[in-house]
């Protein structure tokens, strides 16, 4: 077996039933993807809009594809014909462009709000008061071609597992939150992507539902 089979064995045998595994594919060539597929690994998850698209092109139509990086406006038409999950949604403007774009297609593109709970400074994330003001407008109800079916959020990178761990609680308080003020009768709200390789463990622990795990199956990535 290679590397990529053995890694990917293991770390679905340490998953519980109701977490997905996202195989987070950015940068690896497309015999990467190959191999993990034939696996049975369908789920995977890239970064940039043009990358996703040309691996989608040649690569088995069933997979699905989740984009998981910040992703620009005018970047969202290369990827909403067929894009399974949008990880990423960190503004208004984005969403609304999303929901755009889902309406030239005639489709309804599933979203997760992304949530920014690290202490360290990143310029990509809504904080609570924004998601408010997403959520309970009169604007987002004529959203019709985007569904918000959960949050995603990263940790911070450190070594402190209690820091890790407070932040993923916070999301998943979060979680709870908005599930039951916006969207308790909406069973398609339940979806919590929060865990990479370095903290999978303790996202699952805390509560997720998604983890997105890209080196510790197709190894370190180089970036040239
Ligand atoms: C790259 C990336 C991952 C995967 O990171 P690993 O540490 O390689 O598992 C997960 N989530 C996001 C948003 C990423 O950009």
């Amino acid at each position: 077996m290679t590397d990529i089979k053995k890694n990917l064995e293991r770390i679905k045998s340490e998953l519980p039933d109701n977490v997905k595994l996202v195989a987070v594919s950015k940068t690896k060539p497309e015999s990467d993807i190959q191999e993990a597929y034939e696996t049975g690994q369908r789920i995977f998850g890239e970064n940039k809009a043009q990358e996703m698209q040309g691996k989608a092109e040649s690569l088995p139509d069933d997979i699905e594809w989740h984009m998981i990086g910040h992703l620009q406006r005018n970047k969202v038409k290369y990827i909403a014909p067929f894009v399974s999950l949008l990880h990423s949604v960190d503004s208004w403007r984005l969403l609304k462009e999303v929901n755009k774009r889902a309406k030239n297609e005639e489709r309804v593109i599933d979203c997760l709000l992304q949530i920014h709970i690290a202490k360290e400074e990143s310029k990509f994330g809504l904080d609570e008061d924004e998601v408010s003001e997403i959520l309970y407008s009169e604007e987002f109800e004529k959203l019709e071609n985007i569904r918000i079916v959960g949050l995603m959020g990263m940790a911070t990178l450190t070594e402190n597992e209690d820091q890790i761990r407070r932040e993923f609680k916070s999301l998943q308080d979060l979680f709870d939150k908005i599930k039951n003020d916006k969207f308790s009768m909406e069973d398609s709200f339940k979806e919590l992507s929060m865990g990479m390789s370095s903290d999978f463990k303790i996202a699952i622990e805390e509560g997720s539902t998604m983890i997105r795990i890209g080196s510790d199956i197709f190894g370190a990535r180089n970036y040239g």
